[in-house]
């Protein structure tokens, strides 16, 4: 099992898993030439990934979408009433595009999107499972919903949205518009809500966790890891051991290889 995080954040998300000998993408809100450099940097060929899946239309995570499909023609699947915001699709090759299901199957890994809280026709996040192997990938929400805990747990990793610090965010310079979409149901998790979900639901004896989706405003790396760290020894877990704790960045990859 390998998850690369290529990039995360309001300025593009894309993410690289590989499961068994199958390869997926999901989201390519970066550039296609930065994909294609980030991959390349792990050692895999922008053409050898199997499937790319959307979680939303916002453009942080389709800018690569058109040049991407258009160059390597892989299987895009993404929500019907999402594919509706995704302007581009029409220029897409025919059989790309492909719609979700409850549960897909891609090369042997089953794929199962959930629906998520978020300011977008209808956004989700996915569970991947693999023989014994669950991962989950869920940024870009406002609150942590009873599907979401059933989505994160027992997950052997998983990439978690920890958008922003509440004090840094209400005292912060954004205006008071853009700061309610934010805290609201339908905006981003903050440091602490990550870290409750984390506490709140059932776990294997360790949980990879990937913070994701960091503000750049609102966050930073060091804080979001403490808030983190802070609220789950406060709860007994042992950080390192039961759950062990990967950054990501905007701009460099983030890996955990197994
Ligand atoms: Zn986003
Ligand atoms: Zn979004």
């Amino acid at each position: 099992m390998q998850i690369h995080v290529l990039a995360s954040g309001s300025s593009g998300n894309s993410i690289y898993f590989k499961l068994g000998q199958t390869r997926l993408l999901v989201d390519a809100g970066i550039s296609t030439r930065r994909i294609e450099r980030s991959l390349a940097e792990i050692g895999v060929k922008a053409g050898e990934i199997d499937a790319l899946l959307i979680t939303h239309e916002h453009t942080d995570h389709i800018k690569g979408l058109d040049v991407l499909v258009r160059k390597y023609q892989m299987p895009v699947y993404a929500q019907s009433k999402t594919w509706e915001m995704i302007a581009c699709r029409g220029n897409l090759p025919s059989g790309c595009r492909r719609e979700l299901a409850d549960s897909i199957d891609i090369g042997g890994v089953r794929a199962e999107p959930f629906s998520i809280s978020h300011d977008a026709a209808d956004p989700v996040g996915f569970c991947f499972y693999h023989q014994n192997y669950k991962c989950t990938v869920v940024t870009d929400l406002g609150v942590v919903t009873k599907n979401v805990e059933d989505a994160l747990a027992y997950a052997d990793a998983v990439v978690l949205e920890s958008n922003h610090d509440a004090f840094m965010l209400e005292n912060g310079p954004y205006p008071r518009s853009l700061k309610q979409r934010i805290k609201g149901a339908s905006g981003h998790l903050s440091n602490h809500d990550a870290a409750r979900a984390l506490v709140s639901i059932p776990r294997k004896e360790r949980m990879h966790v990937f913070l994701a989706h960091l503000s750049q405003q609102n966050n930073h790396p060091d804080l979001a890891e403490n808030t983190v760290t802070g609220i789950l020894s406060g709860h007994g877990c042992e950080v390192g051991r039961e759950i062990v704790l990967h950054r990501t960045y905007r701009d460099c990859v983030s890996s955990y290889v197994k």
